[in-house]
This record gives C-alpha cells, sequence and structure tokens, in this order.
C-alpha cells in the first residue's frame, strides 16, 4: 500500500459550549426515539402475532419471556395480564421494551420477517403493557413469608436490582450497596437519553423497590466503605452486579489534550443535567468506536448542536457492535461514519486537542486488521473515546488466600452465577461471558437469585 500523507491545518482554538440550540429544540431533540403505540395500535400489531407453537421470539429473548402468551393478553384487551406475563420473567420489562436491541434479538427472530420482511414489533407492544401497569400499580408481586435471612446486593444496576426483587419476593431481606447517588446503573447514568426519557429509570427503581424488604444504601462502595469479607461475615449471601468502571485507553500520543473525553463519563453528565441546553459540546466532534456507547454518543452530541459528527471505527459496517439498526439512527440524525481506520495520534494546540490522525486499516494477508500507512487528519474541537468499558477488580480484592477467580479481568461463574467463593453469586457487565446488554443483565440478576434461594433453603 502506498503511504500518502494528507493532513488538513487544525483550528486554533477548541469550540466546545454549551447552549448551541434554541430552548425549544431541546425538548424536541431529547424526546421519546419511539413514540408508544396507542390501545387501537397495539390491537393492531398484536394481531400479526401467528402465537406460535414453539416460538422463536422467546427462545431468542435472553429473559424468555412468553411473547406470544403476553401479545395474545393484548390481542384480547388485556395489557395488564400481559405485563405481568412479562414481569414474571423481566421485572425490568420496561426497560428493556426501551432499550433492548430487538433487531438482533426477538424481533430477529420472528417469522413474519421471512413473510413480510417486517417482525411483529414485539419491543413496542411489550411497552404498551408495561406502561399501561405501571400507570396504575406500584409495583409487581407480593412477598413470600420471611425467611429470616439477609442477602447483600452490591450495585443498583439492572442485575443488581433484578436479583434484589428475586430475592426480596422469596422473602428473605436484601440490602443493596450503590457505590454512586441514585440506583439503577447504566439504565440512570449511560441509557441514552432519547430512548428513556421522563425519567423512567427513576420511576421504574421505585417501581422494583415497591416490593419491599429491600433497603438501597447510596453513596456505599465495596472496596473503599465495606469490605467482600464484611458482607460474607454480616450476611447470608452476596451478589455482585458491579458492571464496569472504567473505559479502555486510545494508548496514541495526545491523550491527555484538553477536549479529549470518556464518551461513556460524557454521556452520564448528559444524562443527569436538568437543563441539557447546559451541556457542551463541540462544533466538531469525532467519537472513536463502533459500539452502542459510540453511536450514543455521536447522536446525543448531534441532538446537543454540534455541526459536525464522525464516528470512526477501525473495521467494516459488518463488525461493528452496533447493530445495522443503531448505524441507521446515527447516520439518520446527521452522524457520518468512517469505517477502516485506527487512531494513531491526537494532534492539539496549547493543551487543546484540534484534530485526530488515523491510519487507514485493512485485513492484511495473515487475517489480521493491519495499517495500510495511509493517514488522514479530521480535524475537531471535542473527541469522544468508546472502544469499550473494562472491570476493575480493586473493590473485590483482598480476601486473603480466598481470591475471586477471574478470567479475562471478568469475574468467573458457573452457570447459576456462582463464583469461586463460598455464598458469593455475580452477574451482569462484571461476569465472563456478559453480553454488555440491560436483558442479559436482568437475567443474570434473576437466576443468581433463584440459586442463592435455593441454597439459602438448604
Ligand atoms: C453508554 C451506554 C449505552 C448503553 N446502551 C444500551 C442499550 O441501548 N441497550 C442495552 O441493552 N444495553 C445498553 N448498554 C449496556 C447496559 O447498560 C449494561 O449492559 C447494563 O447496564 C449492565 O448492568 P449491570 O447491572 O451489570 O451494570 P451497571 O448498569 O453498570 O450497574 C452497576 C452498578 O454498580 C455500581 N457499582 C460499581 N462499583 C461499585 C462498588 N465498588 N460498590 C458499590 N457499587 C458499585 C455502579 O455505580 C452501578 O450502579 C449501554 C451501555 C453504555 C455504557
Ligand atoms: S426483553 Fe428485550 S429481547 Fe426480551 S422480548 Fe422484551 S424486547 Fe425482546
Amino acid at each position: 500500500m502506498s503511504s500518502v500523507a494528507e493532513t488538513i491545518a487544525p483550528a486554533p482554538v477548541a469550540d466546545i459550549a454549551p447552549g448551541r440550540l434554541a430552548p425549544a429544540d431541546y425538548a424536541a431533540n431529547f424526546t421519546d426515539l419511539h413514540a408508544p403505540l396507542d390501545r387501537h395500535e397495539a390491537l393492531v400489531e398484536s394481531d400479526r402475532c401467528y402465537f406460535c407453537y414453539d416460538a422463536p421470539c422467546q427462545k431468542a429473548c435472553p429473559t424468555s419471556i412468553d411473547i406470544p402468551l403476553f401479545i395474545r393478553k393484548i390481542n384480547t384487551g388485556n395489557p395488564d395480564g400481559a405485563a405481568a406475563t412479562i414481569f414474571q420473567a423481566n421485572i425490568l420489562g420496561g426497560m428493556c421494551a426501551r432499550v433492548c436491541p430487538t433487531e438482533t434479538l426477538c424481533e430477529e427472530a420472528c417469522v413474519r420477517n421471512d413473510a413480510e420482511d417486517a417482525p411483529v414489533r414485539i419491543g413496542l407492544l411489550q411497552r404498551h403493557a408495561t406502561d399501561h401497569y405501571m400507570a396504575s400499580h406500584d409495583r409487581f408481586g407480593t412477598r413470600a413469608a420471611p425467611t429470616g435471612k439477609r442477602v447483600a446486593v452490591v450495585g443498583a444496576g439492572p442485575a443488581g436490582l433484578a436479583a434484589a426483587h428475586a430475592l426480596a419476593s422469596a422473602g428473605h431481606e436484601v440490602v443493596i450497596f450503590e457505590a454512586r447517588a441514585k440506583a439503577g446503573g447504566l439504565n440512570e447514568h449511560g441509557i441514552a437519553t432519547y430512548k428513556a426519557p421522563d425519567d423512567f429509570a427513576q420511576k421504574e427503581v421505585d417501581f422494583v423497590l415497591g416490593i419491599g424488604g429491600i433497603a438501597v444504601e447510596t453513596g456505599r462502595a465495596l472496596g473503599r466503605d465495606v469490605l467482600l469479607s464484611d458482607l460474607r461475615r454480616d450476611y447470608d449471601a452476596v451478589f455482585l452486579g458491579l458492571g464496569l468502571q472504567a473505559v479502555n485507553a486510545l494508548a496514541v500520543e495526545g491523550e491527555g489534550l484538553a477536549g479529549v473525553e470518556d464518551a461513556v463519563a460524557w454521556i452520564e453528565g448528559l444524562r443527569q443535567a436538568a437543563d441539557k441546553a447546559s451541556v457542551p459540546v463541540g462544533r466538531r466532534v469525532v467519537v472513536i468506536g463502533g459500539g452502542m456507547t459510540a453511536v450514543d454518543a455521536a447522536v446525543q452530541a448531534k441532538k446537543l448542536g454540534a455541526e459536525e459528527v464522525t464516528m470512526v471505527y477501525r473495521r467494516g459496517p459488518g463488525q461493528m457492535n452496533a447493530s445495522p439498526y443503531e448505524q441507521e439512527v446515527a447516520m439518520l440524525a446527521g452522524v457520518a461514519i468512517v469505517h477502516w481506520a485506527e487512531p494513531r495520534a491526537l494532534t492539539g494546540a496549547s493543551g487543546i486537542v484540534t484534530g485526530v490522525t488515523f491510519e487507514r486499516t485493512a485485513i492484511g494477508a495473515t487475517g489480521r486488521l493491519e495499517g495500510t500507512g495511509e493517514r488522514f487528519t479530521i480535524p475537531c474541537d471535542q473527541v469522544m473515546k468508546a472502544i469499550g468499558q473494562v472491570f476493575v477488580p480493586g473493590p473485590v480484592a483482598g480476601e486473603g488466600a480466598e481470591a475471586l477467580a477471574l478470567e479475562k479481568n471478568r469475574i468467573l461463574v458457573d452457570a447459576d452465577g456462582r463464583t469461586s467463593l463460598a455464598k458469593v453469586w455475580a452477574g451482569g457487565d462484571c461476569v465472563l461471558g456478559g453480553e454488555d446488554l440491560t436483558v442479559q443483565a436482568v437475567e443474570h440478576g434473576k437466576v443468581a437469585a433463584r440459586s442463592i434461594d435455593a441454597a439459602l433453603r438448604g
């Protein structure tokens, strides 16, 4: 390959500012990505379901919701009954209806794809049922008789909340230790604003806690305020739903320049901002990565008024973790996606980032990704790093000879979520095999809670 250097003169000053749009634009830009179905639309959509025996959609759902049954209930005018079917399998069915990449899960498996190239809109029907139920109920389920057993759950994300609800339902007392000031995990701090507007994450936390028997201690971090050895001593069982706490570094020159940000932290700031107009965004933004975080950062930067947003991914569209649908959402929002390019240096002036130099990539003769030698620079005011999150094992270290087994820097668990330590289970993003999906974290919490319950009942 020839080595062509193409350099565009960088801008001399960073242009990262809040309030790029008129006030009304913020509300419009951060409204629901998908309008909910009304009653009539839900009836029409539910009519499209063939109510398959041995339904492939149910197998494709990580929480195995009985999808034909809940759709049948909607179809017969019983949305609350439909919601009960959903919540029995997935207590966070309301959030999953909003954030599941259904195009690669249940809806991908729908047999209507073969006939019409258009699946039953399972996510929207699920949302219709769960919203209907949550509008008039502050909890789901009732608690079994008290068992006198106490379980500590660490982390109030989807995995921890699902585990806590199932354990409380079984009659155990649960205490959740959460490092942050608010419960919800990435549902509250990471999911794109336009997927779960109107404070839905906190409404859902309240709904989950409504079962009773769950105390949440926010601002209490494992490894800092409480040790795993304390929890193992003081509780009958422990569930770890710690998620991933850090992001991968680009490991290129210039990473410390002002204007270079971790996309997850930037999204968290956006999610917690009471007024979206107060969130600063670059005029020209480069997002590095090809997953859901990269798409969410890029789309939300555009929605905040960035003029040029470019997502750059080192491989092709087919290898992106973001589904084709997510990629389409980005492109429809006006995000440019550049494939087959890897960052080589961040350029700057006066300590402020002014551009990112990339090298084009290709699959080499050995089948590995290689740089081609061809370089180009994209001028920008802000760079967001979104090349994956990592588990930080520090909080679970220090158990002496009895170390918690890790593999590939994630907690090793068996099919029931049991770790190598007695009395300790784990699930969600922090465990090996976690798929970094909300619905998968819910399933892990549910499965581990069943195993804990069985162990506590002897
Ligand atoms: C930007 C972004 C967008 C995403 N979008 C989607 C999407 O659209 N759809 C989808 O399905 N998935 C999405 N995901 C993935 C999804 O959010 C996660 O897979 C899911 O939240 C994992 O749940 P969890 O409970 O394992 O971890 P988390 O949600 O990360 O929750 C872990 C909790 O543990 C707490 N914690 C951490 N360390 C400690 C400690 N030492 N002591 C006490 N508490 C601690 C954290 O504060 C947090 O509240 C997205 C992820 C990101 C980063
Ligand atoms: S939880 Fe997600 S994958 Fe499962 S049926 Fe609902 S939308 Fe589909």
